[in-house]
């Protein structure tokens, strides 16, 4: 190992909850996998020719730097859209490259006209509506302000899309709120069509969406979170699977995040384990070290928490978590010696590990520690 863990991706995953999630939607509706956060850690210089390959040809991203990776990771001519940051630079590589991205504000309404007008090409726009999550998007009085903009400067732009993001369709206490969203997107799509504006393509749905409201798959959906294998919520699970007669998980988790042992250790009853008094032996005990800490990606908040897997079983994280370091509790697991793989995330035997399975509140830990899987961590590919 040149750095003290390893990643891997399974194709077969990522293929099996392609499938899923098109056996989900009409053959019409565009999949958008989005690949924002390194693709939620799994590495998008991997990803996306794997994707390309079973058939993906439209990509999101956050960012213009994220754009970037992914033109470059590509093999075939997917189509690459920026739903957030444009750094200022890289308007003309933006439209040049026909790379698509939200309008969100006036601003970037101004600076996609510019950029068209200079480069001598039409920006390939999506109109961001505000529809009640109040992130990004167009507020109703910027979006009539930008209607007149718009339509003066059609030939300047592409209206690829028209769009708008839920705040949490993850979860059924949100319903109220994600269903008035929707109506507000719907009347703002009356408004843009009454003053000529239209796009073939609109989207509203991202993994937890595209499962809960299928009348709101629209056009294209914009999936993370299912591609790699995970449920946006406990919820969302148990809302999908229990209106099915085979209650098996029909995705599975593409990623693989791996160690070793480094030192095996007894400590007597009554010692402190690792910095400060935040674990003390209640009974002699047997510990295992991982060299992977909080600077390799393993979160400080799995202290005293967490799970790993080792010979199959699941062994606590015992003390805080170190900068490269943590040190875990092997009392009941035999026949474990120095050198032996450690499993952070993935399956091995019947066990497997996901964040989630730590915090059953919030299942968002699985995005957070995914995104934050170090880039530098060599991504290997199996099939
Ligand atoms: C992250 C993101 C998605 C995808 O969310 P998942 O829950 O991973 O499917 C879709 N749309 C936007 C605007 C996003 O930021």
């Amino acid at each position: 190992m040149g750095s003290t863990s390893k990643i891997e991706i399974k194709i077969s995953a990522l293929e099996n909850n392609l499938k899923f999630i098109k056996s989900l939607l009409s053959p019409k509706t565009i999949t958008s996998i989005v690949i924002k956060g390194n693709s939620y850690g799994h590495g998008t210089q991997a990803v996306v020719p794997i994707l390309e390959n079973l058939g993906v040809n439209h990509f999101s991203v956050y960012s213009s730097a994220e754009a970037k990776i992914a033109y470059y990771a590509r093999t075939g001519n997917s189509s690459i859209m920026i739903m957030g940051y444009i750094n200022i630079n890289d308007y003309d590589w933006v439209v040049r490259n026909d790379v698509e991205f939200y309008i969100s504000t006036l601003e970037d309404l101004k600076l996609a006209i510019t950029t068209a007008k200079k480069i001598k090409k039409k920006a390939k726009i999506h109109i961001d509506v505000e529809t009640g999550m109040n992130r990004t998007g167009l507020t109703a009085s910027n979006l009539r302000r930008a209607i007149p903009l718009i339509v003066e400067n059609k030939k300047y732009f592409e209206i690829v899309g028209i769009t708008t993001h839920m705040a949490g369709a993850e979860s059924i206490a949100n319903h109220v709120r994600i269903r008035k969203q929707f109506s507000v997107y719907k009347r703002r799509l009356k408004l843009l069509e009454n003053h000529g504006i239209s796009s073939s393509i609109k989207h509203v749905a991202s993994s937890a969406a595209t499962i809960n409201y299928p009348d709101m798959r629209l056009d294209m959906v914009r999936v993370g979170m299912l591609l790699y294998g995970y449920w946006p919520t406990k919820e969302t699970f148990i809302q999908y699977i229990h209106r099915k007669k085979d209650r098996t998980d029909p995705i599975k988790r593409a990623l693989c995040w791996s160690s070793e042992i480094i030192a095996i250790k007894i400590v007597p009853e009554g010692e402190f384990i690792g910095y400060g008094m935040s674990y003390q032996a209640q009974h002699k005990m047997r510990i295992a070290i991982i060299p992977v800490g909080y600077c390799n990606g393993y979160s400080r908040s799995l202290s005293n928490s967490g799970h790993i897997l080792i010979n199959e079983q699941k062994a606590q994280v015992i003390g805080s978590v170190n900068m490269n370091m943590i040190i875990c509790d092997i009392t009941n697991i035999l026949k474990v010696k120095v050198g032996d793989p450690v499993i952070l995330i993935g399956k091995q035997g019947v066990n497997e590990i996901t964040f989630s399975s730590f915090s059953e509140m919030n299942n968002s830990m699985n995005y957070e520690i995914l995104a934050r899987l170090p880039e530098n961590i060599k991504r290997s590919i199996i099939t």
